[in-house]
């Protein structure tokens, strides 16, 4: 493995952040190695596409922002505000979810713009959030908030929706039980394991497959990257023959 090519973070500043943790959780990316790195690590940047995505990201984010704001005038909205760090199963977890709508009744919902594809895990990452609003607020000895609601905001950002319903990729998840809805017990196991596996000082296995190095952000200096295969594909049309 080359680390050269990456960015060591600081010793006690190794982190992650809720998305990383969030799609560990999911089979998009199975391998270890790929996930400690993360937190050990920063991936060389690609500032071009980063541009292109904020701006993509804004417009989305701000047409969540104004029909929140026409659907419930009476809610106060935090876009983009830094929580404060937290330890989680001996990693340190950082974020800034999208938006925070308080109601009156002081209950929180949290939303994400998404200018990208749908993932099964963003409603993980957003559950993530929660957890992270909540860990913080107990550290500051403050009140633990009560998690009313999540929702997600998918749009390529062209375009203005008339309210949240006209968009058909707004997906809400509200009530007392929403944050056990994109936080069940399974996931939660699995997040523990998430972390526990990117805080270990042992470099873990590398699980090379064509899916999991296609997109993974430190395949450029991996060793252990998936080179593809020569086998052709074989045919076995005869196993379908009748004996
Ligand atoms: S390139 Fe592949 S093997 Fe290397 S860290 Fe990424 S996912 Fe793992």
């Amino acid at each position: 493995m080359n680390f050269s090519l990456f960015t060591k973070k600081a010793s006690g500043y190794e982190c992650l952040g809720p998305s990383t943790v969030a799609e560990a959780t999911s089979f998009s990316n199975s391998c270890d190695l790929a996930l400690w790195k993360a937190a050990k690590y920063k991936p060389p940047t690609d500032d071009k596409f980063l541009a292109q995505w904020r701006i993509k990201h804004t417009a989305v984010l701000n047409d969540l922002a104004l029909n929140l704001k026409n659907k419930y005038p009476s809610s106060e909205l935090d876009l983009e505000l830094p929580l404060q760090s937290i330890n989680l199963c001996g990693m340190k977890l950082f974020g800034t979810p999208d938006l925070i709508r308080k109601n009156p009744e002081g209950k929180i919902f949290i939303y994400d713009a998404k200018s990208g594809k749908k993932r099964d895990w963003h409603l993980v990452q957003i559950g993530l959030y929660a957890i992270l609003l909540q860990g913080a607020a107990r550290a500051a000895g403050k009140r633990m908030p009560t998690i009313e609601g999540f929702g997600l905001y998918y749009s390529n950002g062209s375009k203005s929706y008339e309210s949240l319903d006209d968009n058909p990729g707004y997906i809400a998840i509200e009530g007392d039980d929403a944050l056990n809805k994109v936080l069940p017990d399974p996931i939660r196991q699995k997040i523990k394991d998430v972390l526990t596996i990117a805080g270990q000082s042992d470099i873990p296995k590398a699980k090379p497959s064509s899916n999991n190095c296609r997109f993974c952000k430190f395949k450029d200096g991996c060793t252990e990257a998936y080179k593809g295969t020569n086998n052709e594909v074989i045919d076995s049309s005869d196993l379908l023959l009748s004996k």
